[in-house]
């Protein structure tokens, strides 16, 4: 069968100038796949991750239907409502919205919490084509009256498994009650675990699946990325870093340490050492956040030092090295976060420090993806034998839950206060 060309959806030209402006050759799978049906006003239901193109393949068609039927926007009012579950990713949807809609003249907003409501309120009240949003800020608007949701043509709620991590279940409901009847629904979750399965088929008319993980491995991203353990002392893991920072020229890395004391710290230290660093984390205020961002992207700060929670979303191309600063103590976070590299096809390279006291962790990661992780030896400061090692029974019990002894990266335990617990799963609303 012939492979599909971003011709054969005859998008109107101002998008065809977008899709060569960002230089996209072929449509990824979940392009080829849900373009047609959403221009054609069918519901999906999609089951990708994020680094599959999903953006695009909601995005464009979305602003070319919008661009074919164009209508005054009225006030308080959106055409298009996309929910996301953090505020990284809302920013990092609206964007992909503003680059792919240059030319179309739509007018386009997102709201988060964590700033001020102001600017937000004033901005909807002559209303928007496409308003991105999350659920909590989202609802607080409607429910002063600021928003509302009766004229939406399309509604998108993307990474609704991460919703329901998140705690956002019953907010989601609340604002899919306040939705028209007559809408088109596109529905994104990288797993599809029960809840998930009620929520769309309440939400979805027949609704079209496209299914765009392979069968068998789960993943898609762990097969383009080339992902390495090191074995290594927990004393010997910034020196590591260092080292492996030396001999890496030019690209983005993205470092991930358990907790928002640690990640502070290790980038305090990088840049000590002369490194381009900052550190990213639900403590640091959006404004903050949305610079480092921006500085990260644009390749002013090489490393950035993030935890699992704030850098869920992160869209940055080009980012070479994903490393394991600390193993995440929940194995699904391993493929979130070396996922941030590697994203449409590109190669990228994601290396784990594990320590004696992570390897219950380390088990459980390939427990979950279903493969060895290959180890790296070539560096000063392997550990041989490591690899080996038996897991004690000790040891295993840290690797369900709570972390491997936090010890900061001076070998100090952290008093047991909420900046240095781990972080869990069903804790995470509204922290990100
Ligand atoms: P997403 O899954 O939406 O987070 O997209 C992941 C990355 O793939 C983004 O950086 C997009 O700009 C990029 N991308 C989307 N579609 C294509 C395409 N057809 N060809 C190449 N890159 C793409």
């Amino acid at each position: 069968m012939a492979e599909t060309e971003f011709e054969d959806f005859n998008f109107i030209k101002p998008l065809q100038k977008a899709i060569a402006r960002e230089q996209y050759i072929t449509p990824t799978p979940i392009q080829a796949a849900a373009i047609p049906r959403i221009l054609q006003g069918r519901d999906i239901l999609g089951v990708a991750q994020t680094g599959t193109g999903k953006t695009a393949a909601f995005a464009l068609p979305i602003l070319h239907n919008l661009a074919k039927d164009r209508r005054p926007t009225k006030a308080k009012s959106c055409r298009v409502l996309v929910l996301s579950p953090t505020r990284e990713l809302a920013m990092q949807i609206a964007e992909r919205f503003s680059a792919y809609g240059r030319d179309l003249n739509q007018r386009q907003m997102t709201v988060y919490g964590g700033v001020s409501e102001k600017p937000q309120i004033k901005a909807m009240r002559s209303g928007v084509h496409v308003l991105v949003a999350t659920p909590g800020r989202l609802l607080d608007l409607m429910n002063q009256g600021h928003i509302e949701l009766s004229a939406i043509d399309v509604f998108v709620l993307d990474e609704a498994d991460r919703m329901l991590d998140m705690g956002f279940l019953p907010d989601i409901k609340k604002i899919i009650q306040k939705l028209p009847e007559k809408r088109q629904s596109l529905f994104f979750s990288a797993t599809m675990p029960d809840k998930i399965v009620d929520l769309s088929n309440g939400l979805l008319y027949k609704p079209v699946r496209i299914d765009v993980t392979p069968p068998d491995s789960g993943t898609t991203i762990i097969d383009t990325i080339k992902h390495r353990v090191l074995f290594v002392e927990h004393s010997k893991r910034q020196l590591l870093l260092a080292h492996l920072l030396n001999q890496q020229a030019g690209g983005s890395v993205l470092v991930f340490n358990r907790t928002k004391h640690g990640a502070d710290r290790l980038a305090k230290v990088l840049k000590k050492q002369g490194f381009s660093a900052d550190s990213i984390h639900g403590d640091r205020t959006q404004n903050a956040r949305t610079r480092i961002l921006k500085e990260f992207k644009t390749r002013k700060i090489g490393i950035l030092v993030a935890t699992d929670v704030a850098a869920r979303g992160i869209d940055v191309d080009g980012i070479s090295h994903v490393i394991n600063f600390d193993l995440p103590n929940e194995p699904d976070n391993y493929i979130h976060r070396i996922g941030r590299t590697g994203r449409a096809g590109a190669k990228g390279i994601a290396l784990s420090f594990c320590t004696e006291e992570t390897l219950p962790l380390l088990r459980a990661i390939e427990k979950e993806i279903e493969q060895k992780i290959e180890a790296d030896e070539n560096h000063p400061w392997h550990v041989p034998g490591l690899a080996d090692k038996k897991v004690t029974s000790k040891a295993r019990s840290g690797s369900r839950g709570p972390a491997p002894p936090n010890q900061g990266f001076r070998g100090r335990r952290r008093p047991g206060g909420s900046a240095g617990a781990p972080q869990k799963k069903r804790s995470r609303r509204r922290s990100s």
